[in-house]
C-alpha cells in the first residue's frame, strides 16, 4: 500500500463491525483472497496495485451514504468501483481504506419510454442497459467498447467514450439526472427527467468524468434516442498508417456524418486477430478504417456509405469492403473491440495511451509517434476512435530492453508525445481518464490556474479528502516541475 497520508485512519474491527452492522455481515469482505480481485482495474497490477483494507459490496443508496458518513467520520478513504475495467487505475484504492463496489446493484429501476429515459442504478453492466432499451426500440448511444463487462457509475465517473462518439457523443450526453452520495455522506438528486436546466450550477456535470472524487453515484437517469434501423459498415484498407489518417479529416468535411471512424494499425490488427483466432484481409495493409453509418433511412444510410468509399478510392485506399451482413460487420468489430485485450496478452509491459486532439489535426500524430518509436527503441502499435481525434498509441517494451532502460525511456517518450499533443491543442485523456496512471504528468501539464480552481472545488466538496484520494490531483500538492525525477508513476 502507498504510505498512508497521515490525515487517514486505518480500518479497525470496530469499524469492520459497524460496517457489516449498516451492509450486512455478507456483503463485507476483509479476507485477503478475496479482497484481491478489488487490489487493481485493467492496469498493470504490478506497476499500479493496491490492497483495500476492506470491500464493501452496497445494496442501495442509502447504505452507500451510511457507509460514507461513517468513513467521513472516522477518515477512511472510501474508493468508488464498479467493474474496474478501468485503464487508468482510478478504483485502486491508493491508500487502502474501503472500497465500494456497486456490483450488486445493478437494477434497472424504470425504463420511461415516454420520456425517453431508463432510470437505473449505477452498478448495471453498460450492455444490459443497451440490451434491455433496445428491446423497446430504443438506443443508449453513449456507451465505450467495454460494454460487456463495465457499469453505468463507472461510464459516469469517467465521461467513457467509445465507437460511435462521432455522431452520439459520450456518456455524458445522455446523462440527464444523478443520484449521488456526497464525500460528507448526503444524499442529493441532480438534473433529472428533463432535456434543459439552467437552474443554478451544473453540478451534475461536474461530477460526470470527475473519477469517483467527488462522490458515489448510486442512481441514474439516462436519456435514450430512437434504435437506428439502417446500418452499414465499411472496411478501407490503407498501405500506410499515414494515408489512413489523413483521411479522416477529409471524410468528416465532407459532412457525411459516419457514426464511426475507427483507426487501427497493421500491428494492432494482427495482434487482435491472433488473439482471436480470426483472418481480415490485411496482409498488404499498413491501416484499416472502418467506418459504420446508421440512421432509419436505409437509402439514405446507403448513398452516404458509398460516398465515404468513392472517398476513400479517390485518396488512394488499397480496397474497400462493404460489409454486407450482420455476423461480418461483428467480426470485423469483434477484431477493434478486442486489440486492448490482446495487447495485453501479448505485451504485459505497456503504456495504454489516450491522447486527443482537434479531429482536423489528427494526421500531424502519426509523424510523431513514428519519430518517437525511433528514438525511444520502442514499438508504437496506434488505434482508435480517429473520427473524435482520441488515439490509443501504446508504447510496448522491447523484449529485449531491460527494465530500467524500460522505465526511463517510457517517461521521456510520454514527456514528449504529451508536449506534441498539448502544442496540437490537445490533451492527454480523452477518456480513460488521469486517475494514478497519468497523474504527474497533468500536474505538469495543466494551466495552474486551472488545477487551484480543481483543487478548490475537491477541498469544498470533501473537506477531508476521503473520496478516492490520491487521483486525477494531490489536493495540495504543487504543480510537478519538468525535470523532476519519477514522473512515471
Ligand atoms: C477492453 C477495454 C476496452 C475499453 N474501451 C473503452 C472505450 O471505448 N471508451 C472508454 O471510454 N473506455 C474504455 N475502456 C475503459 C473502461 O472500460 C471505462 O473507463 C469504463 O467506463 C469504466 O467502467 P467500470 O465500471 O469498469 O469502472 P471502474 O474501473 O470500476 O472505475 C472507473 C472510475 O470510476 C469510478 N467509479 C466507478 N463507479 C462509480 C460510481 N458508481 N460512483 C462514482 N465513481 C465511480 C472509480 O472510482 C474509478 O475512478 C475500456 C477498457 C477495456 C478493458
Amino acid at each position: 500500500m502507498a504510505s498512508k497520508p497521515a490525515a487517514f485512519a486505518a480500518v479497525t474491527p470496530a469499524i469492520v463491525e459497524e460496517l457489516r452492522g449498516i451492509a450486512g455481515a455478507s456483503n463485507v469482505i476483509v479476507d485477503a483472497e478475496r479482497l484481491e480481485a478489488y487490489s487493481h482495474d485493467e492496469t498493470s497490477a504490478e506497476e499500479y496495485g493496491r490492497m483495500p483494507e476492506a470491500v464493501v459490496l452496497a445494496t442501495d443508496t442509502e447504505i452507500v451514504a451510511a457507509i460514507v458518513r461513517l468513513a467521513n467520520r472516522e477518515r477512511v478513504p472510501v474508493t468508488p468501483r464498479g467493474a474496474g475495467s478501468g485503464l487508468s487505475g482510478g478504483a485502486i484504492p491508493l491508500y487502502g481504506g474501503i472500497v465500494l463496489s456497486l456490483e450488486k446493484m445493478n437494477r434497472l429501476l424504470e425504463l420511461d419510454v415516454g420520456n425517453m429515459v431508463a432510470v437505473v442504478e449505477a452498478g448495471m453492466v453498460t450492455n444490459d442497459l443497451a440490451e434491455l432499451v433496445q428491446g423497446k426500440g430504443l438506443f443508449f448511444a453513449g456507451y465505450p467498447m467495454s460494454l460487456q463487462t463495465c457499469m453505468i457509475g463507472g461510464n459516469i465517473a469517467e465521461n467513457a467514450g467509445g465507437g460511435k462518439a462521432v455522431k452520439y457523443g459520450v456518456t455524458g450526453r445522455y446523462v440527464q439526472g444523478l443520484t449521488l452520495v456526497t464525500p460528507k455522506g448526503d444524499v442529493v438528486r441532480l438534473g433529472g427527467k428533463l432535456s434543459k436546466d439552467v437552474s443554478g450550477y451544473d453540478l451534475k456535470r461536474l461530477v460526470i468524468g470527475s473519477e469517483g472524487t467527488l462522490g458515489v453515484v448510486t442512481e441514474a437517469i439516462i436519456g435514450l434516442v430512437g434504435y437506428p434501423t439502417a446500418k452499414s459498415d465499411l472496411l478501407v484498407l490503407w498501405k500506410t498508417p499515414r494515408e489512413a489518417i489523413d483521411a479522416v479529416p477529409a471524410i468528416m468535411a465532407k459532412g457525411l456524418a459516419p457514426t464511426s471512424l475507427e483507426f487501427m494499425d497493421r500491428l494492432s490488427i494482427r495482434a487482435s486477430c491472433g488473439y482471436l483466432n480470426e483472418s481480415l484481409p490485411y496482409d498488404e495493409a499498413g491501416a484499416m478504417l472502418l467506418v459504420e453509418v446508421d440512421g432509419s433511412d436505409p437509402a439514405k444510410v446507403e448513398a452516404d456509405l458509398i460516398a465515404i468509399g468513392e472517398l476513400c478510392e479517390e485518396r488512394g485506399a488499397l480496397e474497400v469492403y462493404v460489409a454486407e451482413d450482420r455476423n461480418n460487420i461483428e467480426r470485423i468489430w469483434n477484431v477493434r473491440r478486442n486489440i486492448a485485450e490482446a495487447f495485453k496478452v501479448q505485451s504485459p509491459v505497456q503504456s495504454l495511451e489516450d491522447i486527443v486532439v482537434p479531429m482536423a489535426s489528427i494526421p500531424e500524430i502519426i509523424p510523431v509517434l513514428e519519430r518517437l518509436s525511433a528514438a525511444y527503441g520502442m514499438t508504437i502499435p496506434c488505434y482508435g476512435h480517429a473520427g473524435d481525434g482520441n488515439l490509443h498509441a501504446t508504447l510496448v517494451k522491447d523484449p529485449g530492453m531491460d527494465m530500467a532502460t524500460w522505465r526511463r525511456n517510457e517517461d521521456l517518450c510520454l514527456r514528449e508525445l504529451y508536449a506534441a499533443v498539448r502544442d496540437l491543442g490537445g490533451k492527454i485523456s480523452g477518456e480513460h481518464g488521469i486517475g494514478i496512471k497519468r497523474k504527474a504528468h497533468l500536474a505538469r501539464l495543466v494551466d495552474p490556474v486551472e488545477l487551484e480552481l480543481m483543487r478548490s472545488i475537491k477541498l469544498a466538496w470533501d473537506p477531508n479528502g476521503i473520496m478516492n484520494p490520491g487521483k486525477i490531483f494531490d489536493p495540495d500538492g504543487a504543480p510537478v516541475p519538468d525535470g523532476a525525477p519519477g514522473m512515471a508513476p
